[in-house]
């Protein structure tokens, strides 16, 4: 791993990861608040006894143990999950590299492609509340990079592919019902599709792919191992990200 490559890359990138790191307690409240089921209210306190769960009291609670600092009862996230999550996405960073202002676009969808990974896996939903302000956020850092660097092409580019792979998931969820894709992945898709549109057409043909394939082989081994049946509905967020970080690395 480029991180820990050499003395040098440990002195030059080991504050960068520290500060990034600080930034977990934010991801795992963000997981918290929204791992509940659909209607139901924000998660602000431990579900056993009641302590508030809240950034100016982070530790233990979001802390890497996971651990309400109350009734030492498990919260949100696996132990130690939030942390290697924000870790493997400094190292997408720096496998990217310049230009920053690209950089910083990719840097917040990431900001919410980790708490959204987590929350579909615990309660299968993508809320609202992050899939759009990542598809904002990485829209208009976008917008900057293109004003400041190769000008309107790439973004146009960009906004296209993200409408058009939000319209993918969208006809195939209104084609499929239940059985298909959900709404909320129609939304992660728009950030998705713009990220990788920003590149060139390939990539976002690339990530979707690489989704499917993953997710196909998820499918079977939870089959395999009986952790899921035929008719069980498994969630496809997780496997957007990986498929669109997959494409950001190997095809760009
Ligand atoms: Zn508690």
């Amino acid at each position: 791993m480029t991180l820990t490559e050499t003395p040098s890359g440990v002195r030059r990138h080991g504050p960068r990861v520290a500060a990034l790191l600080t930034l977990t307690p934010l991801l795992r409240l963000a997981v918290v608040r929204h791992a509940v089921p659909p209607e139901s209210p924000h998660r602000a306190a431990c579900d056993a006894c009641g302590t508030p769960i809240r950034l100016d009291r982070p530790w233990p609670v979001l802390g890497p143990t996971a651990r309400c600092g109350g009734c030492g009862t498990r919260v949100g996230p696996p132990p130690a999950t939030v942390e290697l999550a924000t870790l493997a996405a400094v190292a997408v960073l720096v496998l990217l590299g310049p230009p920053v202002a690209v950089l910083v676009a990719t840097a917040w969808w990431l900001a919410f492609a980790v708490p959204l990974v987590l929350v579909d896996v615990a309660v299968h939903r993508l809320p609202d509340r992050l899939t759009w302000p990542a598809a904002a956020g990485t829209w208009l850092g976008l917008g900057v990079a293109a004003l400041t660097g190769p000008g309107p092409g790439p973004w146009l580019r960009a906004t296209a592919a993200g409408l058009g792979l939000a319209v993918f998931f969208a006809a195939s969820t209104l084609a499929f019902g239940a059985r298909g894709f959900g709404l909320g992945d129609a939304k992660l898709a728009v950030s998705v599709g713009l990220l990788l549109g920003w590149y060139g057409w390939a990539l976002p043909v690339t990530g979707l792919l690489l989704a499917l394939t993953l997710s196909a082989l998820g499918a079977l081994v939870l089959l395999a191992t009986r952790r899921a049946r035929w008719t069980s509905h498994l969630p496809f967020g997780p496997y957007l990200v990986l498929g669109a970080v997959g494409a950001l690395l190997l095809v760009r």
